[in-house]
């Protein structure tokens, strides 16, 4: 069977993010303050973020926010990305159901990221920052940022785990082509990373201290601004993007999804690709199931608690109320390195709360197996993290087999594997349990 794509024309890219705030029956509680434990406002949020990231992240009332020219002219680089009907994995799966996904792994770094760093690097270019600095785990964000950083004109510094600096050398590679300064976190370059290597000179760093040093360089150099890349309201907004353009190539498909499926890690691909649909079941006129997809290692949609939380180990971020496992909470050391957070997002979180998202969790064997039968379908490599939206989409298109439905399935293919390949080495050596 041929393959099946469909792009949209330049000027049918979206111009607006959909703000699904705006129409949530029941909406989030305000994040807080740390030190007051009264609610952030938009002077508080933008002494570190930049003052219309700030001023999107509490917006509940405006159901569009126009992407800058800027940006939408930067978005035309790699977007529309193909949404492709997905006929050799239907094949192999022996499926009625009509899947489909959404290719965000044809952006120039990879993945779905470059959606809010392109965002965010302009609104910090455009109100006069000079700088701008991130942590990063794998290293998929912070390649994000540093090609965006470039495109505007902004210098990147990027903390990167120093664990994964050194175990996952390409990544840092490319931030560096991109012009990044990658500091291996903790380092000596911060009062924090100094307190940590003082205390035990061996730490091997962790999203938790690379937070506090991208923090600590923000607040003490004039003109930076520090920049996140998931769990925050504007980044999903951006992410929106991805959905707004699924809903239209759908329509040129022909089919309405009746489920859409993400992987989660913290909310901002399965946000951008389900809130547009989403806003069709508040209004009642579509009743699309939205399953989030996270892994078995860290299940804070399944397993987690709703609750006040800091957003990160250190416990800089306000306090966020959502499903969480706590933020001191270690997950293991899984493959999907993007899925290893401990939070759910307060939008994500309400929703769910609200009975409008479903989560699964998926072992990490389980999503292995089946980017391996995706690639062999489809020929692209996904990252560990789409594993996981393959692996819910498999156990829905067989529930199809069981009950002789003939669903539509779309799922978010958020970025290609092939800087993760000594993660499927493993898995293929039989080292993946
Ligand atoms: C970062 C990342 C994720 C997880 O982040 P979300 O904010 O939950 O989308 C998923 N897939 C890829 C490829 C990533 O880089």
């Amino acid at each position: 069977m041929k393959q099946k794509r469909y792009f949209l024309s330049e000027q049918d890219i979206p111009s607006c993010w959909y703000n699904v705030m705006a129409d949530m029956p029941v909406k989030p509680q305000p994040m807080l303050d740390p030190a007051t434990r009264e609610p952030v406002t938009v002077e508080s949020l933008s002494v570190l973020f930049s003052e219309e990231c700030a001023r999107q992240e509490l917006n509940m009332t405006e159901r569009w926010i126009e992407i800058p020219q800027e940006v939408r002219e930067k978005y035309t680089y790699y977007r529309s990305t193909p949404l492709v009907r997905a006929y050799g994995l239907e094949e192999a799966l022996g499926t009625k159901a009509r899947i489909y996904f959404k290719n965000e792994s044809v952006s120039p770094i990879g993945s779905h990221k470059l959606n809010s760093a392109l965002a965010q690097a302009y609104y910090c270019k455009a109100e006069g920052a000079t700088n701008v600095t991130t942590e990063t785990g794998a290293g998929q964000w912070g390649a994000a940022l540093s090609y965006a950083s470039k495109v505007f004109g902004l210098e990147a510094a990027v903390y990167q785990v120093k664990v994964s600096y050194e175990q996952k050398p390409y990544r840092r590679s490319v931030m560096q082509v991109f012009g990044a300064v990658v500091t291996p976190s903790p380092s000596m370059s911060t009062r924090a990373g100094k307190d940590i290597l003082t205390r035990t000179p061996n730490h091997q760093g962790s999203l938790g201290t690379a937070i506090s040093e991208a923090v600590e360089l923000a607040r003490m150099t004039p003109g930076c601004k520090y920049a996140l890349g998931s769990v925050m309201n504007h980044v999903t907004l951006h992410q929106t993007v991805i959905g707004l353009e699924a809903e239209k190539q759908m329509e040129m498909a022909g089919d309405y999804p009746d489920i859409v499926i993400g992987c989660f890690g913290g909310g901002s691909n399965f946000g951008g690709i389900s809130f547009p649909f989403m806003r069709h079941n508040f209004s009642g006129e579509r009743n699309t199931r939205f399953i989030a997809a996270e892994p078995a290692a860290c299940p804070k949609l399944t397993k987690g608690r709703f609750e006040y939380d800091f957003g990160d180990e250190a416990g800089y971020t306000p306090l966020l109320p959502m499903f969480t496992l706590g933020h001191d909470f270690q997950p293991s050391n899984i493959h999907a390195g993007g899925l290893r957070y401990h939070g759910a997002g307060t939008v994500v979180s309400q929703l769910m709360k609200d009975g409008w998202v479903e989560a699964v969790d998926i072992e990490q064997k389980e999503s292995f197996e089946a980017g391996c039968l995706f690639a062999k379908a489809e020929g692209i490599i996904p990252a560990p993290e789409s594993c996981h939206a393959i692996a819910a989409t498999i156990r829905e298109a067989m529930k199809c087999n069981e009950t002789g439905e003939e669903k539509v399935i779309l799922f978010n293919l958020s970025g290609h594997g092939l800087i993760d390949m000594t993660a499927y080495d493993q898995f293929l050596a039989g080292n993946v349990h």
